[in-house]
């Protein structure tokens, strides 16, 4: 029997932990989960890929650990077309998370262009849990910028990094 694949791709910039809820929840749809983190996407990232990938890297190890999670979970950056991404890796579906109606203009055009663009490829979306719906990378940068407390937002590994590149002293 072949394998269900899903791909959630994002910036990740950083990781949150409302990407930590759809992940958690994709995980639990599919035999295998690739997360893949875009170089960069329709945004310039303040972090570069490779702080990136760690910080998901280090997310997901203490997630699969606290879940016991049976799926398997790779991250794997990528820098072409999503939907060729997704086909090379043999993907079923892509994962998207969806937080109230600001992302659903963006969302729907994307699925849209990529089942054009692949129809073998579907995208599911998840909704963003009623807890984590408002958090959003961008707002928790400026936050922390501006030396709000963001720990409820992301995980402490990702605090520390954010007041790092911040120059903000704890
Ligand atoms: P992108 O640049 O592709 O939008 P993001 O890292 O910002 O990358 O988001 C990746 C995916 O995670 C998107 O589908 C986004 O809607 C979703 N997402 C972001 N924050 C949350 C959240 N708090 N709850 C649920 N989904 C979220």
């Amino acid at each position: 029997m072949s394998q269900s694949i899903g791909l959630y791709p994002g910036t990740f910039d950083p990781i949150t932990r409302g990407h930590l809820d759809i992940i958690a929840r994709a995980a639990q749809l599919m035999d295998k989960l690739i997360i893949g983190v875009a170089t960069n996407g329709h945004k310039i990232p303040l972090f570069d890929l490779e702080t990136r990938v760690a910080m998901v890297q280090e997310d997901i190890t203490t997630l699969k650990e606290k879940l016991s999670l049976s799926a398997d979970i790779v991250i794997v950056p990528f820098d072409m077309l999503l939907i060729k991404f997704a086909a090379q890796n043999n993907v079923r579906a892509i994962i998207r998370g969806l937080r109230a109606v600001s992302d659903f203009e963006y969302e729907f055009q994307m699925a849209a262009m990529n089942l054009r663009l692949n129809s073998q490829i579907e995208t599911i979306f998840l909704m963003a849990t009623d807890k984590y719906q408002f958090i959003s990378s961008s707002m928790v940068k400026e936050i922390g910028r501006l030396g709000g407390d963001i720990s409820q937002f992301v995980s402490p590994h990702v605090v520390r990094k954010i007041q790092e590149i911040y120059n903000i002293t704890p």
